[in-house]
């Protein structure tokens, strides 16, 4: 892709679209950089890119910026189908998103992950399984480094593990991953979507343009995978896989096995593995397979997995106050996560859900709530909207915030119960973030704990 002397847009100034205005200006090229925010939320981190001698635009997109440059590159944040691009597109100037960009500079393989859950845990169990096998891999994507930081970094690896979200693939092109994944595809993002067939067309794009010589693995017990894998052209590499596969991977209790015609039939004993949880088999199977498909080895596989503790606000274990365990799934931002966060409990549940409601419903949960929740607290934007749904089926009470939500989750409570802040939910109506939203959960068990005493 040469670019110099071309007019580029990049639209969005998260991390990703500030670190690809910082690349297109050492590539010779004339760069506009716009957001729709104001001065004052960005603090300092404009003033490099101005340095560099990108024009920054802020405030209302003015569209004239979007009908006279020769290239836009739209950041995941903002909607593809906003009228500015639109117009943008209607006078035939391409539009592309960060990893479109990246990827016609990165010269080594690629796996790329994608589905509604679980991207990020193998996207880095990925990594680890290649390093375990005598491999050098980086990661990033839509997880840690954007593709466009690890340009610089590629020559020191053999692979790149890249998790890749739906958004990002709305503005692909031409790319190409040596191996995609597709985990799960389940409700999620109906607000930024034109319902769930719009979502899934979405995910299929990982594998657009993979040809014959490329490997897709996928998930056979989710009929819209099946579905969707119709149009497949790439090798079928299948996990959860109930079917005789040549390449294939199932789960058996704490087991999982691998066929492939290299290394025939193989397993791995998951007992004493620190992940908990089916969903994590999956994403251990699913990871494990793209390992195999790029020659690495079973021992690699056990090797990560035996070492490999997951990572924060993912079903994370906080503390035991009174007897009662408290867990942090601020990630669950969607209602299958909840789902199989709770599948992973025996003993009855406390469960603190809530947040920004995404578009989808909530009614999917009502069979796994009924079995294993004794109570729901629900709080934040969504608490009435979620209220409505459980309400006849189990006690449910409402929050006005965290510090609300865990005092009476602890009070509704026995020894041996878990509480388990599974949200279902965005946490934009009062948090910056997930993350942020759990360490505000962790500090305030710690809070309860120190009261209690
Ligand atoms: P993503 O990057 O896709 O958001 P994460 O690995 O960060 O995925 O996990 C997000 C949430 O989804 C967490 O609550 C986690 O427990 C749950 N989760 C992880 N893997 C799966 C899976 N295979 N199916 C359903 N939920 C999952």
């Amino acid at each position: 892709m040469d670019l110099r002397n071309k007019h580029i847009l990049v639209v969005g100034l998260g991390r990703s679209g500030i670190s690809v205005a910082k690349f297109l200006a050492t590539q010779g090229c004339t760069v506009t950089a716009a957001d729709n925010r104001s001065e004052d939320v960005f603090g300092d981190a404009l003033s490099e890119i101005r340095s560099l001698g990108i024009c920054v635009a802020l405030g209302p997109h003015n569209p004239e910026i979007f009908e006279n440059c020769d290239l836009v590159v739209l950041s995941p944040g903002v909607p593809h189908t906003i009228a500015p691009v639109n117009r943008a597109r209607e006078k035939n100037i391409p539009v592309i998103g960060e990893i479109e960009l990246a990827y016609h500079f990165i010269n080594i393989p690629i796996i790329a992950v994608t589905g509604t859950n679980g991207k990020s845990t193998t996207t880095l169990l990925i990594g680890e399984m290649l390093q375990q096998s005598g491999f050098r891999a980086l990661t990033g994507g839509n997880l840690g480094t954007p593709l466009i930081e690890l340009i610089d970094q590629q020559e020191t690896a053999d692979f790149i593990v890249a998790e890749i979200s739906s958004f990002q693939l709305d503005t692909i092109d031409k790319f190409k991953p040596l191996v995609s994944i597709i985990l799960n595809i389940t409700d999620d993002h109906l607000d930024r979507y034109e319902g769930f067939n719009g979502y899934a067309a979405s995910k299929a794009r990982i594998f657009e343009n993979q040809t014959v010589q490329d490997v897709c693995v996928l998930n056979e017990s989710d009929a819209t995978i099946v579905s969707i894998a119709e149009k497949l052209t790439a090798q079928r590499f299948a996990f959860n896989c109930r079917h005789f596969n040549e390449n294939r991977s199932w789960i058996s209790g704490q087991t999982i096995w691998f066929h492939t015609p290299d290394a025939g039939d193989r397993h791995v004993d998951c007992i004493d593995i620190p992940l908990t949880g089916c969903h994590n088999l999956e994403n251990a199977s699913a990871a494990g397979l793209a390992v195999l498909a790029v020659g690495g080895t079973i021992s690699g596989i056990t090797g990560a997995l035996q070492n490999f503790k997951g990572l924060s606000h993912r079903v994370e274990y906080v503390d035991t106050v009174n007897g009662i365990r408290f867990y942090d799934d601020s990630k669950a931002t969607n209602v299958d996560a909840v789902s199989r966060a709770l599948e992973s409990f025996s003993s009855p549940v406390v469960l603190i859900m809530g947040g920004r409601d995404k578009g989808g419903g909530y009614e999917s949960l009502r069979p796994r709530i009924s079995q294993c929740v004794k109570q729901l607290i629900v709080m934040g934007e969504a608490a009435g909207k979620i209220k409505s749904v459980f309400e006849d089926m189990v006690p449910t009470t409402m929050a006005a915030d965290m510090a609300q939500a865990v005092k009476l989750a602890a009070s509704f409570s026995a020894p041996q119960d878990s509480v388990l802040l599974s949200p279902a939910c965005s946490s934009f109506d009062m948090y910056d973030s997930y993350a942020q939203r759990g360490r505000d959960f962790a500090r305030t068990v710690e809070r309860l704990k120190s009261v209690s005493g």
